[in-house]
């Protein structure tokens, strides 16, 4: 159950990590196709108003050459004011953005115009078109910085260019200008947000036009911002972004400079507007990640946890497993080992003799068998005392096994004062010299024993041997001769091995 649940936890994870990389690539991917979008409709927008003022200029510079032309070839003598008046009032029509045309002499004084207004000043010698015109030869027209019209207090664009005598002296300036209301009127139509602008600038940084409209702009210097001293001098179109330096807005604008006349185009909209819907979306998307976070982290939280429970759980396993296999360990010494003399135990001996039977049967070997018992021992109890029959009991037990040591024989306590001795592979002869070997031995040990006629400890043995084949499954015929050869053993004074003379059968 708890591993389900994990796998579960590591697939939430899993799923929940690929669905917030996925929100996070698409909000990347919204903003960057809002962006483009957006630069897309700036630019059409930039360079559809680019042709809408060229359309315009262009115009007015065909009107206006025609008639500095008109009057340079008829002059502007009284006989002449007539004719072109007329003409000028047949202009009118053409050019709906028109505020007026006027002629002005050498002096600067108002020859002709289209419209008289109810200006008092008709002198326009101090008007920056014409001290422009008045120092510069050239005949092309010129687009002058925006002017308040003293014919309607309108504030206009001029185009404007010089007029000459035959003998190309100064002969004053004809002018037309275009209300920048109009212009205004276009700007307005087009949707560029709330805190979007429009703006027209002249070639040399001179904002002609701005939208939304604010006389305090107009006029103002912009040459020395990134647009004309850095982008413009890469190309004549593009796509930047700036902080306004009249209402530190960020806009993102798009700009276009007109190739005939310099003029400057430029259409930006506030990036915080531009990218409004685009942020409401990140917010909500942000909002959903960070919930999948949230959910990622308490999964995470839970695997944690689960692994560590795990891991503490293998390793309680394991060393369970350890101090179970040291316990089975020492449990196989106890079920095998007798406790007091070390010898192997009455089971391991029933085993090792049924084994060793098998083996010799197999093998067509005999096999012999010693059981050897302590003389006197009870006197011996009864006289040391208990704890030092025990004394006594391993004496005799390590002098049998320093005896037997080096030889495939297995000794063990076969019960109280006795003992066995297995010999595989052994006849009757080899055992009883053994035998009589473990008996000296014994004797050897000097343990003293008052209530013994020796004086010390000793043995007597019983000895049985035959063919471990007649003794398959009847094992326990070797043990019975044995001890009758003990009992023989006893009987006949002790300290002493006998041999079983009955046949195995
Ligand atoms: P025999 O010479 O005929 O063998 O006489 P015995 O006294 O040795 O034989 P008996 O069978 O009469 O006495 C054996 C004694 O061995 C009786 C018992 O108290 C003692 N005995 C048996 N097991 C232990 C033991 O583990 N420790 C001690 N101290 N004495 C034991
Ligand atoms: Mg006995
Ligand atoms: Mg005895």
């Amino acid at each position: 159950m708890k591993k389900e649940r994990l796998a579960a936890a590591i697939f939430i994870t899993v799923v929940f990590f690929a669905i917030s990389i996925t929100l996070v690539a698409q909000i990347i991917s919204t903003r960057t196709h809002t962006l483009n979008d957006l630069n897309t409709n700036i630019s059409n927008l930039s360079h559809t108003l680019d042709t809408y003022s060229e359309g315009i200029i262009r115009q007015s510079e065909m009107l206006i050459k025609n008639i500095s032309d008109i009057t340079e070839i008829y002059g502007m003598g009284a006989d002449q004011k007539n004719n072109l008046k007329r003409i000028l009032s047949e202009q009118d029509q053409l050019l709906i953005q028109l505020n007026n045309i006027v002629i002005y002499d050498a002096r600067g004084d108002k020859v002709i115009s289209l419209r008289d207004g109810n200006s008092v000043n008709s002198n326009g010698a101090d008007r920056s078109f014409f001290i422009y015109h008045r120092n510069n030869p050239s005949r092309n027209v010129f687009i002058g910085p925006p002017v308040v019209s003293r014919t309607n207090g309108q504030w206009v664009l001029t185009v404007s260019r010089r007029l000459e005598d035959k003998e190309g002296v100064f002969n004053g300036v004809a002018v037309l200008t275009l209300n920048i209301a109009n212009f205004l009127q276009t700007y307005g139509k087009l949707d560029t947000g709330k805190e979007g602008t429009i703006a027209l600038t002249s070639g040399t940084g001179t904002l002609l036009i701005r939208y939304p409209f604010d006389a305090k702009f107009i006029g103002r210097e912009l040459s020395d911002s990134p647009l004309f001293t850095v982008y413009l001098k890469k190309s004549s179109a593009g796509i930047a972004t700036s902080v306004s330096r009249f209402d530190k807005i960020e806009r993102i604008y798009s700009f276009q400079k007109n190739k005939r006349y310099g003029l400057v185009t430029t259409v930006a909209v506030s990036m915080d507007e531009a990218m409004a819907s685009w942020r409401r979306q990140a917010e909500i998307l942000a909002i959903v990640i960070l919930f999948l976070m949230g959910c990622v982290v308490f999964s995470s939280f839970f695997i944690i946890k689960e692994v560590r429970r795990r891991i503490r759980i293998s390793k309680e396993i394991s060393e369970a497993k350890a101090s179970l296999a040291s316990e089975n360990a020492e449990l196989q010494v106890i079920a095998t080992e007798d406790a007091l003399t070390g010898l192997a135990n009455r089971r391991k001996f029933d085993e090792a003799l049924v084994a060793e039977v098998a083996k010799g049967a197999s093998n067509k070997q005999p096999i012999a068998l010693l059981l050897i018992d302590v003389d006197y021992f009870k006197k011996y109890n009864d006289n040391y005392g208990h704890i030092a029959g025990d004394g006594c009991l391993q004496a005799v037990a390590e002098n049998l096994k320093k005896t037997i040591s080096e030889t495939p024989y297995l000794a063990a306590r076969y019960g109280g004062e006795e003992f066995v001795v297995i010999l595989p592979e052994t006849d009757a002869d080899s055992a009883k010299h053994i035998a009589s070997k473990i008996g000296r031995n014994i004797k050897l040990e000097n343990i003293p024993h008052q209530q013994s006629p020796l004086g010390v400890v000793s043995v007597s043995i019983g000895v049985a041997a035959g063919s471990a084949a007649s003794l398959t499954g009847n094992e326990a015929m070797l043990i019975e001769l044995a001890d009758e050869a003990l009992y023989e053993a006893k009987s006949s004074g002790r300290d002493r091995v006998v041999i079983s003379q009955r046949e195995i059968t």
